[in-house]
């Protein structure tokens, strides 16, 4: 019985990974669940899975939660609760599905503490790639990835991880892949989050449709895979069927295909190295017909290059890129700016960024505020470039 703590459970990969415990409930058990301030439905999942502990981020909630939960289940709040419910002892397994670099420390305590992790936080690796994977091997740690590409890299390379002259990441190219520039500049808050394959939260939605999603997932593959940049490569595909590639360098191309669902990845990483069957739809290749493939378009979506120029410039710049891109987005989803406007504030923040040494969390935590308080400033004075 592998024991799992859910972190972010009542987001959209929490609920699916739920969704994979209640239907195998031989082999999975919830040992902990954590939310930002879902109360409502923490509580349901409290009931039906009967965790240990449950944690609550927003620091308010905590009472309204204690008083409706069963006496028996341990209830806690704030980061330092999160992080309790991410590290107890009774907990195997790991999975990190908190949206934003609020996932990091969780994360990073739950490694200290030797669990296993089953990643779809991408951003802990984005911010703090070096640390985490030095952390992980200190404490023979195994990450094993959630995030649909880089989990079909993982399986790709199951058979051979020598000799991989480049890893392939696909990328359904979003809901504006095929609109002219001016369309994209006039994209409302609901053309963004209209996701043609997947079905995720707001944040990774609408980094999929700047395709900023994507070169945050270069960065994860950087550290995942112990390659460079220039070895990653990015290739639209938009029936999103292939997951992503690996190229051995006798020219062999590795590919993983599924349907576009993440119960598939969530799964695999909770029974690794082993296969268990699922319910559903499976791919017909058939129905399918054709799988499609186009370079990506730097000129209407700038955020993929700035990306790779973070990665190129150094690890401070990787995190400046991620926080100033949440704080982007956020206000993008509040209406408060235009979806051309996230790539804008990103670039103008990076730009007044000076690389330095990230040596700690506690760094990563500096350098993230920074480029969060860089990016308020310029949405409040505008004239970013
Ligand atoms: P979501 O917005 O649906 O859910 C986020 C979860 O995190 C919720 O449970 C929320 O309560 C919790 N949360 C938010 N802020 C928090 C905070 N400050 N402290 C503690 N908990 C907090 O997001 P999602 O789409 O499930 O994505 C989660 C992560 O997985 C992201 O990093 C995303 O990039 C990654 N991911 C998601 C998908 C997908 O299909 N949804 C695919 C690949 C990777
Ligand atoms: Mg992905």
């Amino acid at each position: 019985m592998l024991k799992i703590a859910v972190l972010g459970s009542t987001g959209s990969i929490g609920k699916q990974t739920l969704d994979i415990v209640r239907n195998n409930q031989n082999h999975f058990k919830i040992s902990a669940l954590t939310a930002n301030s879902n109360i409502q439905l923490l509580c349901e999942q409290a009931k039906e899975f009967k965790p240990e502990t449950i944690a609550i981020a927003d620091i308010s909630k905590y009472r309204q939660l204690k008083r409706t939960i069963d006496s028996d289940i341990r209830v806690l709040s704030g980061v330092e609760g999160i992080i309790e419910a991410a590290t107890q002892d009774s907990t195997d397994l790991v999975l990190s599905a908190i949206v934003g670099i609020a996932g990091l420390e969780p994360t990073y305590n739950a490694i200290k503490k030797g669990k296993r992790i089953a990643l779809a936080n991408k951003e802990t690796l984005v911010t703090a790639g070096s640390i985490i994977m030095t952390e992980a091997a200190k404490h023979n740690v195994q990450i094993i990835p959630v995030d649909s590409e880089h989990s079909a890299v993982f399986q790709c390379i199951q058979n051979d991880g020598n000799n991989i002259d480049k890893i392939i990441l696909t990328a359904s190219g979003g809901p504006f892949r095929t609109k002219t520039y001016d369309e994209i500049t006039k994209a409302t808050v609901a053309d963004a989050l209209n996701h043609p394959n997947w079905c995720m939260g707001k944040k990774i939605t609408i980094d999929s449709a700047t395709l900023m999603n994507k070169g945050l997932e270069v960065i994860e593959a950087k550290w995942l895979f112990g390659v460079s940049s220039d070895k990653i490569e990015v290739c639209i595909h938009p029936q999103s069927i292939i997951h992503s590639m690996v190229e051995y360098v006798d020219g062999s191309i590795i590919a993983q295909l599924g349907i576009p669902d993440m119960r598939l990845p969530i799964q695999y990483a909770l029974t690794y190295p082993h296969r268990t069957k699922v319910t559903g739809t499976k791919l017909k290749l058939s129905e399918v017909k054709k799988l499609t493939f186009e370079k990506p378009d730097n000129k209407r979506f700038p955020c993929l290059k700035l990306a790779y120029d973070a990665l190129q410039q150094g690890e401070s710049a990787c995190v400046v890129l991620n926080g100033a891109n949440e704080i982007a987005v956020n206000s993008f989803l509040q209406r408060k700016i235009k979806f051309t406007d996230i790539y804008r504030l990103v670039y103008s923040v990076l730009e007044d960024h000076n690389s330095m040494v990230v040596s700690s969390i506690n760094d990563v935590f500096l350098i993230d505020d920074w480029s969060r308080n860089a990016c308020k400033e310029l949405l409040k004075k505008g004239g970013y470039n």
